[in-house]
Parts: structure tokens; sequence; C-alpha cells
């Protein structure tokens, strides 16, 4: 039998990690009030709440860290940072953040005024509630195939461009102080977006003279993608890939806690200086002076060399096999999962997994606890805890527009028998699908609601 990949690194550093008891499990989930967020990390066997600065760095990295230079203003380390920035994704100019809500912050606190509309084809959740904070509106135009978990296509993130003129028409470009599009597509699995997407958007923001941003965490990902299923870029290499991405847009936000394989950071990159000038004071406030803004030295010097391994394609074409082999798995295991899979996460429809558990029982959020129950594996809800809203005229519930559950890969981390284990425990939860129960909100705060919400099972 072949073997579906193989890791291109070796280990050097172990951490270990211990079982609970399932006993345990069933106690300290009520502890955490069915929050898999509320559950110590040390009480969890497996981790894939999420990709974002979970990442194990390499040997180079963390040797760079120990070149920190800690100066407040000028650091060496953040020259190292800015060319890198330059040479991998082509801005002139960038502002460090703390990570990437950051640098959406200094972003929309700029450009954004209360009232207005911002487009992307799918805000993430910080995202969309930095524009909420704001007084102003995220609007979401994916094409409809992101909300398809079945639809074989290889672009599932892309935007409508059809919904992005209509938009643009009727709320006119004065309230659109801003474009972006988010590459890959989280919200919606994960999905990457084609050059040939990328381009059109561009054009369209261009034409009406909106200055387009892109939310690019996972730009690495998303060039690899198009590497391989896009015609025409067969022969190109990432790096060229992700500079021709880029260079369609006036600026990006970023969190270096996915594609720049570090624990901390993030920045806001653009090529216009009157514009980066405007950045800095929201910065200063805000974040710290321009060349660390929120970071030691030693951080920008890791998210330097992390920009140039997360852009490496032999890591990427194992990150994809790694991806798509847990994605076989948890099928095998008898879970729904969306195909195709995405880069950095499987995401499992638990709508169509526990069909039993309307949308306002949180099927997604009864999926996840069952799983940490059943093997100590944490994952996270993408469905309508994360993003049901109430309709502002009658109340009523409105679901989100998919029941996911997010099974994220932090990068270089776990072993494929690793990915076999929790195969294991999603079989001995398909086994028992019908006996899980939904759940019920106990408190929840307005905003991002999902990081704290408490739950309880339904009667
Ligand atoms: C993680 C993420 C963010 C926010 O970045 P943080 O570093 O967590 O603040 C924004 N957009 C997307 C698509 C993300 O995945």
């Amino acid at each position: 039998m072949p073997i579906p990949f193989v890791e291109p690194f070796r280990i050097k550093v172990v951490e270990p990690i211990r079982q609970t008891t399932r006993q345990e499990r069933v106690q300290i989930l009520q502890d955490a009030h069915h929050n898999l967020f509320g559950v110590p990390a040390e009480d969890v066997f497996i981790d894939l709440l999420t990709d974002s600065g979970t990442n194990a760095m390499s040997d180079r990295q963390w040797s760079a860290m120990m070149q920190g230079d800690e100066a407040y203003a000028g650091a060496r380390s953040f020259g190292r940072f800015e060319q890198a920035v330059q040479e991998i994704m082509g801005f002139p100019h960038v502002l460090p953040t703390h990570q990437g809500r950051g640098a959406e912050g200094v972003l929309f606190q700029t450009l954004v005024q209360a009232g207005q509309s911002v487009p992307n084809n799918r805000h993430f959740d910080t995202t969309q509630a930095n524009l909420l904070a704001l007084g102003a509106h995220p609007v979401d135009l994916a094409v409809d195939a992101a909300s398809d978990p079945q639809v074989q296509l290889p672009f599932k993130g892309n935007m409508d461009l059809d919904k992005l003129a209509r938009f643009i028409e009727t709320t006119g470009v004065e309230n659109i102080p801003l474009g972006m599009l988010t590459i890959t597509n989280n919200s919606a699995a994960g999905q990457p977006v084609s050059m040939e997407n990328i381009r059109q958007v561009s054009a369209l923001y261009r034409e009406h003279h909106i200055p387009f941003f892109m939310d690019a965490c996972r730009f690495a990902e998303n060039a690899w993608f198009i590497q391989q299923r896009e015609p025409g870029y067969e022969e190109r290499s990432v790096r060229e890939i992700a500079l021709e991405m880029l260079s369609y847009a006036d600026g990006c936000t970023m969190s270096a806690k996915k594609d720049a394989i570090v624990n901390i950071g993030g920045f806001l990159a653009c090529r216009d200086e009157t514009l980066k000038l405007r950045f800095s004071e929201k910065l200063i406030v805000r974040e710290g002076f321009p060349t660390y803004g929120g970071l030691a030295g030693r951080d920008l010097e890791a998210i330097a060399v992390g920009l140039h391994e997360g852009t490496d394609e032999a890591y990427l074409a194992y990150r994809e096999s790694h991806t798509r082999y847990l994605a076989d798995v948890l099928a095998q295991a008898g879970l729904a999962v969306y195909r195709p899979t995405g880069g950095h996460a499987v995401y499992v429809d638990a709508a169509q997994t526990l069909p039993h558990i309307p949308p306002e029982q949180f099927p997604g959020v009864a999926l996840a606890n069952a799983l940490y129950v059943e093997g100590g594996v944490r994952t996270v809800e993408i469905g309508s805890l994360m993003f049901s809203s109430e309709d502002p005229a009658t109340g009523a519930f409105i679901p989100a527009p998919n029941e996911l559950v997010r099974f994220a890969i932090p990068r270089r981390v776990y072993t494929r028998s690793h990915l076999d284990y929790v195969g294991e425990a999603a079989a001995a939860l398909a086994a028992k699908a019908e006996q899980i129960r939904g759940l019920k909100i106990t408190w929840a705060p307005e905003l991002l609601k999902h990081f704290i919400a408490r739950l309880d099972w339904v009667a």
C-alpha cells in the first residue's frame, strides 16, 4: 500500500501529552459549561481547536529568536521582518501588530465610519466583530457553492462577482470604505480563492476606486491550491503565485499565527505611504511603535524565518496531504466530511452527521462535546453558536449557513498516528450518533459569543 505522505521534518524536541479517563472528561466538560474553549489544554489529548498560534517552530526559527533585537525603535529584527514581508508578499510597507485582529482594528479604525459596509467573500469572526464594534456592516458575498459541503469544485472560497457588483451598485461607493477578500476562506471551510477570481474582484474594486485589502492569513496555502488546481499555474512556483495574488491588492491584514508558522504576531501591510502614516498613528495608540507593534524583536525574527518556511513547497505538499488524510480517516469513521478538503482544517457537517438536532440546539457544539468525551479530542463549532443572529424585527433565530465542526490542524505538530487516533474517537462517536443530545445557551455575551458562552444539554 502506498503511504499517503511522509513528514518533511524530524522531531528534535517533544512535549508529553496525557490521556484522561472518560469519567474525568465528562466532569471537565461540565465544569467548562460545555464550551470547549473553557477546557484546560492539559486535559486535551489531541488539540484541534485551532491552527492559530499552535504551530511547532523550526530549529531555525528558535535560533533566529536568540538574535532578537529588543530595541524600542529601529530594531535590526524589524529590518529582517520587513525584508521578509517585502520579498515574500511584495508589500513595501509593513506594520507589526500583536496578531491579526490588531491589524484589522488599525485598518478599520483608520478607514471605516459607523454605518458603512465592507464586503468580503466571508468575514472571519474577528473581522466581523471589529466592524460591528465600529457600527459598520460586514457583508458576506461568497459563491453559493461555499455553503454546499458536497459539490466538488476547486475554488469554493471565491467571491460571487455578480453579488459583489450588485452590492456596490445598491450600497453606493460612498458607503464602501474598503473591500476585502479572505484567502483561504476560513469561514467557508478553508476553501481557496482562484487567481482568476482575485483578479476579477480586484478589477471590480479598482473600477469603483474602493481600496482592496486581503485577509492574507493563509496566503501560502491559497497559493499552493492555485498551483495544484488552476490551469496555467502548474509550472509556476508557490512564491511567484503568492506574489501575483497579493499584487492585485492595495494591502493586507495578516495573522502570522497561521502561515508564518509562529505562536504570536501579525501585521498590516500596504503599498501607499500616506496610508501607512495614517495607520501608524492608530498603531502607536493601540499596538506600539511602528517597528515593533506589540511584538518582541524575537517574535519578528521568528516571523521572518516562518514566512520562508511557510511558502516552502515540500512543506505545503505535506500540509495538504496531512489535512486530506484526516478527512479520509473521518469519512471512514462515518462522519459527513466537507469536500474538497481545505488547507488548514477538515470540516465535518454536523447537521448531516446529527440530523436529529435542529440548528437552534447547536448540532456542531453537540458533536464537538461528544468527540471530547470519546477521545479527549478538542475541535470547534463553526455554526450557529458562532454565526447565528436574531431577526431585528421579530427576534427570531436565524441559523448560520452551515453547521460545521472544524478539525483544525496545528502546523508540524501531530503525526499520522495522532490522526488515526482521532479517527478512532470519531468512529466511537458515529456508532452512537443518535443518542447525542443538543444544547442550549445559559449565558452569552453580545459579541463573539462562542468564545465564552455557557451551555447545557437540552432535557
Ligand atoms: C485567525 C484569523 C484572523 C485573526 O487573526 P488573530 O491572529 O487570531 O487575531 C483573521 N482572519 C482570518 C481568516 C483568520 O484565520
